[in-house]
């Protein structure tokens, strides 16, 4: 059995870390530091670079400068090996991460650890994808021998902006297409949970990644966020985070035309069918809110339950709810972690005071949670509220935190037009044993991922993102390597 604890101490002590550009472990440049602290106890671990435009310039000049000399000389086949090898890292240096992760964000550490399949696939799933990348020859319309062919080329210097709630499979995702298609990455970290993702950087570099391939600048995102976004040097931003901060992005990018790909919020339904299977609804439909502590872009915090098991299914959902052990994410035991952040904390108490003042009802949670043990942390007892109608403040906005909003249905119909009268359409979950139902309810929601009878299903291969205000482009599958790449089209008379 691992000894967490032991284990977390000689992995953060509280010393600097500094940031990751062109090869090198760097300060930054204005000397600024930032702490790096365990939301589970508020405990320090590290404190890291506070970078900043100049950051952002060093980094996008080292990214250019291996994007335009050596890493263009690689061949996809090179890149490939070079993907196969992280990975091998990264299954060695497995728990390591995971540790890091746990105790950077809060993560449970169980969470953390099965993540394996997902993470550990997208570097071999991108590992595959490099050699297949290719274009066409096309017939054209053009008298005598002129040939028309399009080529596939990486887009360039990528910039990444991901938030704090997963780390690890967050930058993974935006860093193995790039190295896939032979682009180069500047990555700014969330402010809140940047140290897996400096730990990241050094694997990948022991693994054998070129000097220049993979910046990491930490810092706030009002000044190397911002920095980055604008910046002249960058062919594409991939970004991940809220809706709000993705409209800030996409409106810096305008000045340079860059390309943009926005993976934001949401407020997804799970509607419950009343075929549905109860014994096996009841846990995915809670954990579709409650894991990561509803940190997550896809919780299915609208939960519409069919008018004749309402009553039951939600009573059974707030039973499950009640009974989930809360704690630090060390402790392997722990299925709610800590929030992220005092901040992100009183945003969610807010939310429940909220709903309470708007006439819904908690039937578990509605507070925080406190124990002792737990002092110094942030930690939101599981909520479900019933009697929420539509227009609730809690059924419309995204909360971010252990909170369902559970709402009866009548008709099919009725609980399409209610589960799509929502600004967001990242993801959606079904419980049905109808396959008629099934089919048909999937197709009119929209939403980017429609999960029926399970949820939370997201795999390297299969394309995620958003419609509407969830975003735009798509990580996963093929449909993320052209996120990467563009076409040229190249002519030749042969006459
Ligand atoms: P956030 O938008 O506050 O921050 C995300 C990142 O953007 C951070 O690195 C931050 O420093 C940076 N940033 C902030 N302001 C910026 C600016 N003006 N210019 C450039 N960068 C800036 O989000 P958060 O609170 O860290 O994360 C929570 C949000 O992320 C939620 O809305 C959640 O739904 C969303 N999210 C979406 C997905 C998805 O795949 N769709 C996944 C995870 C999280």
């Amino acid at each position: 059995m691992t000894d967490w604890k032991s284990r977390a101490a000689a992995l953060y002590d509280g010393g600097f870390r500094p940031m990751f550009i062109d090869g090198k472990w760097v300060p930054a440049a204005s000397g600024e530091v930032m702490d790096a602290r365990n939301p589970a106890n508020g405990e320090l671990l590290a404190t890291v670079p506070k970078g900043a435009a100049a950051d952002i310039d060093a980094a996008v000049a080292a990214a250019r400068r291996a994007f335009d000399g050596p890493w263009s000389k690689f061949t996809p086949f090179e890149r490939q090996a070079l993907l196969l090898r992280i990975a091998e890292r990264f299954e060695a240096e497995w728990e390591t991460l995971c540790l890091s992760d746990t105790l950077d964000m809060g993560m449970p550490i169980a969470r953390t650890l099965a993540n394996s399949r997902r993470v550990l696939g997208m570097l071999r799933f991108y590992a595959g994808q490099a050699v297949a990348i290719h274009g066409q020859t096309i017939p054209n319309s053009f008298p005598g021998e002129i040939l028309s062919q399009t080529v596939k080329e990486p887009i360039g210097v990528v910039g990444a902006i991901i938030p704090w709630n997963a780390p690890i499979a967050g930058s993974v995702w935006k860093i193995a297409p790039a190295i896939a298609t032979g682009c180069t990455v500047v990555l700014k970290p969330s402010e809140e949970a940047s140290l897996t993702v400096l730990l990241i950087a050094r694997l990948m570099a022991e693994a054998g990644l070129p000097d220049g391939v993979l910046n990491v600048v930490t810092g706030h995102g009002a000044d190397a966020g911002a920095a980055l976004a604008a910046h002249p040097g960058v062919d594409k931003i991939v970004f991940t985070g809220s809706t709000a901060t993705g409209q800030a992005i996409a409106r810096a990018a305008t000045g340079t035309l860059k390309h943009v790909s926005l993976e934001l919020g949401g407020k997804s339904p799970v509607i419950v069918c009343r075929d549905a299977d109860m014994d096996k609804a009841v846990p995915v439909a809670a954990m579709a809110v409650f894991a990561n502590s509803g940190q997550i872009c896809i919780a299915g915090s609208r939960l519409f339950v069919a008018r004749e098991i309402h009553d039951e299914f939600v009573a059974r959902v707030a039973d499950f709810a009640g009974r989930l052990r809360i704690g630090h994410g060390i402790d392997p035991d722990t299925e709610i972690g800590p929030i992220i952040s005092a901040r992100q904390s009183q945003r969610i108490e807010g939310f429940l005071g909220l709903g309470i003042e708007e006439g819904a009802r908690a039937f578990t949670g509605g507070a925080r949670h406190e124990a002792p043990g737990l002092e110094g942390g942030h930690y939101i007892a599981p909520t479900v509220f019933g009697g929420v109608t539509d227009a609730m403040t809690i059924a419309r906005e995204e909360i971010f935190g252990p909170v369902i909003s559970a709402m009866p249905f009548d008709t099919l119909d009725e609980v399409v037009e209610r589960a799509n009268a929502t600004p967001y359409g990242l993801a959606a979950g079904i419980f049905t044993n109808h396959l008629g139902t099934a089919h048909k309810l999937s197709r009119r929601i929209r939403a980017g991922s429609v999960w029926v009878n399970m949820y939370h299903a997201i795999d390297p291969a299969v394309p995620f993102g958003g419609m509407k205000m969830s975003g735009y482009g798509r990580e996963g599958g093929l449909e993320h390597m052209y996120e990467y790449l563009q076409t040229k089209a190249i002519w030749i008379n042969t006459d």
